[in-house]
């Protein structure tokens, strides 16, 4: 979508959006903040709802929840988010300022190895072997399904209760 908006009415179009990853004066404590504010909802919804974090498309869910080990069906209050947010950070910032980096997630660029798992349904996973897996994805409100990646050794399933129990 493309819109032509006078720069002081530009907060309408865009003032709803959460901090961006790849601007300079990005605040990531704020980022946290409202990707935390529901501690229950998955890792992947929050990620994907710009109004938390601005930034992050489907491929780049998949593929950071696969860098940080996570399952798309985390509650989000059960991970660390500062490290998940400085992640995809780098990410972003790698792709936007590295030569021919663009969406590479591998560093590989031999064509179905250039993501850890988007794409890669029902292929070993690069790090364990362990055959990827894929479905598609209902939850995300407002949105298309998508469809969503995962390795099931290197992100494994949340607990049944939905959180790790508490330290003792
Ligand atoms: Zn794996």
């Amino acid at each position: 979508m493309v819109d032509l908006v006078d720069t002081v009415d530009e907060h309408a179009v865009v003032g709803h959006l959460g901090p961006d990853l790849l601007h300079e004066d990005f605040d990531a404590a704020e980022a946290v903040r409202r990707l935390t504010a529901e501690p229950d909802a998955t890792v992947r919804s929050v990620l994907l709802d710009q109004r938390r974090v601005a930034g992050l498309g489907n491929l780049w869910v998949n593929e950071l929840g696969f860098v940080r080990g996570l399952h798309p069906d985390r509650p989000v209050g059960d991970v660390d988010a500062d490290a998940l947010v400085a992640t995809a950070r780098r990410m972003l910032h790698h792709s936007a300022t590295v030569p021919e980096a663009y969406q590479v997630t591998t560093g590989l660029l031999r064509r179905g190895e250039r993501h850890w798992v988007v794409g890669r349904a029902g292929r070993r996973c690069l790090r364990c072997g362990t055959t990827v897996a894929a479905r598609d994805d209902v939850e995300v409100v407002g949105s298309p399904a998508r469809r969503l990646w995962w390795c099931p050794r290197c992100q494994p399933p949340p607990s049944p209760s939905g959180r790790r129990p508490a330290d003792p």
